[in-house]
């Protein structure tokens, strides 16, 4: 049986939320004077604590319940969140697949929680067979799972995510940020079969909201509401709050802008497919794609130079570029120029 409890950590069991003005009173008023606010000015009120707005529009969209929804400052509020709720620092730990998403790692650090890395196959799928030895561990509290994963691009197999699901007893964190580019099924349909699930979304890829900065954890409503106790209680601003709404509010834009993406990852992926250069393409469910290349860190600054940049990942896949999807002139002037280091730079083939 799944105890929930028994993985907050104590001092979070204990904690005694802020209670904000606008959370004891119920019913309707006119005038407010319970909050230390300026009466002048458009901004003057805080905003509204528990995005009921945004929750509604998204349990729709969605089709899940308002009280299984988390919004979060970015994703990076969320995966925060979850070290801080569920793992004592210096004594719990955490565990994903790499090469994956640096927040990761950055977050545990900051938190004083060891982040295992178990490496992806060859085809950069996880090996569940290397799983025997952590899963049953009691000081391993989160699996994080980033699917389709950054910056590899691939969902990984419903196999060993179920196998994860089935079989941990921690909680299973599954990113799905570029979830909207990839024609897999989201794992949000499963928070109701997996009490120790949270799937993660965001705002800032595929919606094209980077700079509001608001990400999206689904799960059941027991932990939403240990995410709503420890979080700030401000944590979205009224001005991005606004940005969403708006944002939802066509949704044909949404999917017009996304298949255009779409359609410029194929273009691309063609493109360099006739490029010398270009030693590898990885398949990509995302907005980005994963190239190997001759040398990594030569191409990577003379792209540079003509004032292009890519993500060289060099350090953590051998000579491999992170290109994201732009325009059709970003993407055509990318290629121009990869086309004439490929001409001056790289010695021609015997
Ligand atoms: C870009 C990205 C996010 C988004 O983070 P935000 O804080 O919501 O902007 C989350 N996870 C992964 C794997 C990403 O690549």
């Amino acid at each position: 049986m799944f105890k929930l409890n028994s993985l907050i950590r104590p001092n979070i069991l204990k904690l005694e939320a802020y209670s904000s003005a606008r959370d004891e009173f119920k019913g309707e008023a006119e005038v407010f004077l319970d909050a230390n606010e300026n009466p002048f000015g458009d901004l003057n009120r805080y905003p509204d604590p528990n995005q009921s707005e945004i929750k509604k529009k998204l349990s729709k969209i969605k089709n899940i319940d308002s009280n299984q929804i988390f919004i979060g400052n970015g994703s990076d509020e969320v995966i925060d969140l979850v070290f801080r709720i569920f793992c004592e620092p210096g004594v719990d730990k955490a565990l994903t697949f790499s090469p994956t998403y640096g927040m990761y790692n950055v977050s545990a650090s900051i938190n004083n929680i060891e982040l295992l890395k178990l490496p992806l196959d060859k085809n950069f799928q996880i090996d569940t067979d290397q799983l025997g030895a952590y899963i049953n561990d009691e000081s391993l509290k989160l699996i994080f799972i980033c699917s389709p994963n950054n910056p590899t691009g691939n969902c990984f197999n419903k196999a060993s995510v179920e196998y994860i699901l089935n079989n941990f007893k921690g909680i299973v964190i599954v990113d799905e940020a570029y979830i909207d580019f990839s024609l897999e099924e989201s794992y949000i349909s499963k928070v109701n079969d997996f009490p120790n699930l949270i799937v993660c979304q965001t705002f800032s890829k595929a919606w094209g909201l980077a700079g509001v900065r608001v990400g999206v954890a689904y799960a059941n409503s027991d932990i939403i509401n240990w995410f709503k106790k420890v979080k700030p209680p401000y944590n979205v601003s009224t001005l991005n709050q606004q940005a969403v709404l708006d944002r939802l509010k066509n949704r044909a834009q949404f999917e017009i802008e996304k298949n255009i993406i779409l359609n410029e990852k194929e273009k691309l992926i063609k493109r360099f497919e006739e490029l010398d250069l270009v030693k590898k393409i990885y398949p990509s469910e995302a907005n980005f794609i994963l190239i190997e290349v001759s040398n990594a860190n030569e191409i990577y600054q003379t792209l540079v130079s003509q004032k292009i940049i890519t993500r060289n990942r060099n350090k953590i896949v051998r000579n491999c570029l992170r290109i994201t999807v732009g325009n059709s002139d970003e993407n055509d002037r990318l290629v121009n120029t990869m086309e004439k280091i490929s001409r001056e730079l790289v010695t021609p083939k015997a």
